[in-house]
């Protein structure tokens, strides 16, 4: 059966009839959730068997039947290695009902169905009894229903709730208890994330005030999950140890905490300006603390091997729980020694913090919420993308360049600050484009206390403006944009203007290219390859399933930030796209053959998938792709305030006798931008 969904084209803004499967929805939920990466993380997957393994042991040797509940089964992998290990039941329960149909046709290959009874509900609406889905309490739990902030999805109502109404009392649970981190850091590359800064020009001079009330703000509870290991270390600075902030008793000895907030005196390791939190969690498997499964970043990692070039690269690669950074309210400069205190804060789903010293106290500790519209309007990529220096001087040089007191500017992105910086540069008049009211906020809270009264706020661009135009800016960075080439909704937009322009002169910027490359992912491939086996258990299925939702839904090109994600080139960068926008053109259309390049490297050389990025021409190159030339065979370093497209491909091939082909389209009537990239073998 098809179906007919709706879709917004990212470059015309306008809305699309779109036939698709009639499973779409389910199977584009199932393909863009983390669930593979989760099931190749082979720590992970081999700590919950032995501590399973142990449980159920250690009911047999007490003379005990070993009745095992598996809430949030998935793939139902915990209650097929709770067989394994020789339980006496098992009771499997899934809130995603997709996922539950997927888990039965797994245990059926898996020559489990008989043993593990599968009940597709939320764990909370179980029923116990003779008729119910459960006909006895569970004397094991084994649940893996954790997220990068720990309790973000909801464990402390489900462990709550499990030994209220499912579990006996003198039952074992795996994992048996959690230690949530906390460590203070100054890190001013992280605090750019989060608040806009004046914006300067290339004589430092500013152009323009950030409002108080967007510098005051406590910003946003959304936590900010990221490849802690990724960052420089050059870029932060430690100003505490690791601090053990909460402590989570999963095993039902004493009661789940739902909300609380806990005070610790530590004296500065360093001194420097505190900015932010880095948050881990470690997960003791066992009633004993011999099985630890920690998500700590590198430097802290007890695993690590500190002595090894890339310490990063010595320890578990995961991206279904990384690290978590939080930000303080407010800046404190703390001195070596001295002591300060840290306050965590915890609800049902979230924590937050602060820190306080002798002189700087907060009355209370209330959850952040935005107040200034910036942390709702714009994503935290989006910020650190307004607050990178080198960008906006360069396009800042352009505007001085070109915009004069004779200027009528007109900007095509209301979510930059470009068409402030021209109306302060001393254009005649300033036209924005925008219609979000978020944005349309923000952008007035800048004219007033830059005190900016040349400049228009419109929605739509009459005829009259049109022909008044001096000058087109447009920074190419649009809040909906997700991949790269939907900047290129300024080229559509100018296209469709170009005719009225009777007196425009220049647009910044002046083009934009496209480019891509064969590269070898680190570990980012694993978030989409075939499982086939996990500890032994046939997943054959769900990698069936996956596929099937890879090719219905339209996942086969995502955006990724790749500088969270280590890979090398395997190929020279090739320029597959040119839009010159001062001669455009209705359509574009190109292909080509190009070269995977091996380097006398004795190392496995393999090919997994491309990168795909844009260039601006701003003034000379902008990329948002490598930020220098990328070397075959090296590690290539990317630009951190964008994000690439990645194509990542269902194997790995080695590099012999292999080329790659490419097919771009764009129309820029219609807004469609097609690209295609393929290895090509040769016989
Ligand atoms: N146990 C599997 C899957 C873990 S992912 C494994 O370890 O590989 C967590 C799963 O738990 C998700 O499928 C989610 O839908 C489910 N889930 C989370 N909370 C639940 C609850 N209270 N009851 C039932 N399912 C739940
Ligand atoms: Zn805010």
């Amino acid at each position: 059966m098809k179906v007919f969904t709706q879709k917004k084209n990212p470059i015309t803004g306008t809305t699309e009839w779109d036939v698709q499967d009639e499973q779409y929805d389910y199977h584009q939920e199932i393909a863009r959730s983390a669930f593979a990466d989760m099931l190749h993380d082979t720590e992970r997957n081999k700590k919950y068997y032995r501590a399973l393994q142990l449980a159920i042991n250690k009911m047999h040797n007490e003379g005990k039947e070993a009745h095992v509940l598996d809430i949030g089964t998935g793939t139902g992998l915990l209650s097929i290695m709770a067989a394994r290990c020789g339980a006496d039941s098992i009771v499997a329960c899934e809130a995603f009902l997709p996922m539950a149909e997927c888990c039965l046709k797994i245990l059926e290959r898996n020559g489990v169905r008989d043993k593990i009874h599968v009940v597709p509900k939320r764990s909370t609406d179980i029923t116990v009894g003779e008729n119910g889905d459960m006909k006895r309490k569970a004397n094991i739990l084994v649940t893996e229903v954790f997220d990068t902030e720990l309790i973000g999805e909801g464990a402390l109502s489900t462990f709550s709730h499990a030994h209220k109404y499912l579990l006996e009392e003198d039952c074992i649970v795996v994992p048996d208890s959690a230690v949530i981190y906390a460590q203070v850091i100054e890190c001013s590359t992280l605090w750019k994330w989060n608040k806009l800064n004046d914006l300067a020009d290339a004589d430092l001079d500013v152009v323009l005030r950030t409002p108080q009330r967007m510098k005051d703000c406590a910003g946003s509870a959304a936590v900010h999950d990221l490849q802690l290991s990724q960052l420089p270390r050059s870029s932060f600075r430690e100003l505490s140890e690791p601090i053990p902030v909460f402590y989570y008793d999963w095993s039902g000895r004493t009661p789940i905490i739902f909300k609380r907030t806990v005070k610790q005196d530590f004296n500065a390791t360093d001194t420097g300006k505190a900015q932010v939190v880095f948050m881990w969690w470690e997960l003791n498997m066992d009633t004993e603390g011999k099985i630890v499964l920690s998500c700590a970043p590198w430097w802290t990692h007890p695993d690590a091997d500190l002595a090894a070039e890339r310490p990063q690269d010595t320890i578990p690669w995961r991206d279904h729980w990384m690290q978590a950074v939080y930000y303080l309210p407010q800046e404190l400069t703390v001195q070596k020694g001295a002591e300060a205190t840290l306050i965590s804060c915890q609800d049902e789903y979230s924590l937050w913090f602060f820190l306080e010293d002798e002189k700087n106290k907060y009355q209370k500790y209330p959850r952040p919420v935005c107040d200034c519209g910036v942390h709702m309007a714009l994503s935290r990529t989006h910020v650190s993308y307004l607050n990178d220096g080198k960008r906006s001087k360069r396009f800042l040089e352009q505007l001085k360049d070109t915009v004069t007191n004779n200027s009528v500017v007109l900007d095509l992105n209301g979510s930059s600050l470009m068409g402030l910086s021209a109306a302060k540069i001393g254009a005649k008049a300033v036209y924005v484009l925008e219609s979000m009211n978020l944005n349309l906020s923000i952008l007035n809270e800048y004219a007033a206390t830059n005190d900016l009264k040349n400049i228009h706020f419109v929605s739509e661009v009459s005829d009259e403006i049109l022909n008044e135009v001096t000058n087109i800016i447009c920074d190419p960075n649009f809040v909906n944009a997700i991949l790269p080439w939907e900047n290129l909704k300024l080229a559509h937009l100018f296209h469709s203007y170009k005719d009225k322009l009777i007196n425009c002169s220049s647009i910044i910027p002046e083009g934009c290219e496209i480019w891509a490359m064969p590269v070898e992912f680190q570990d980012l491939h694993k978030i989409r390859i075939p499982l086939q086996r996990c500890e032994g258990i046939d997943m054959d299925i769900f990698d069936r399933l996956v596929e099937s939702s890879r090719t219905i839904s339209d996942s086969e090109i995502e955006a990724q930030p790749l500088w969270e994600y280590p890979c090398k080139s395997r190929g020279e960068p090739v320029k597959l796209l040119a839009v010159d926008f001062t001669d455009l053109k209705s359509t574009y259309a190109t292909d080509g053959v190009e070269q995977i390049s091996k380097t006398e490297n004795p190392v496995a050389q393999l090919v997994n998938g491309f990168a795909v990025w844009a260039v601006w021409n701003i003034g000379g190159r902008q990329s948002c792709g490598p930020v220098q030339t990328p070397v075959v065979g090296e590690r290539v370093d990317w630009d951190p305030h964008t994000r690439q497209a990645v194509k990542i491909l269902e194997k790995a091939y080695e590099l012999d006798s292999l080329r790659w082909s490419y097919q771009v389209t764009f129309d820029l009537n219609k807004g469609h931008f097609d690209i295609k990239l393929d290895l090509v073998e040769e016989q």
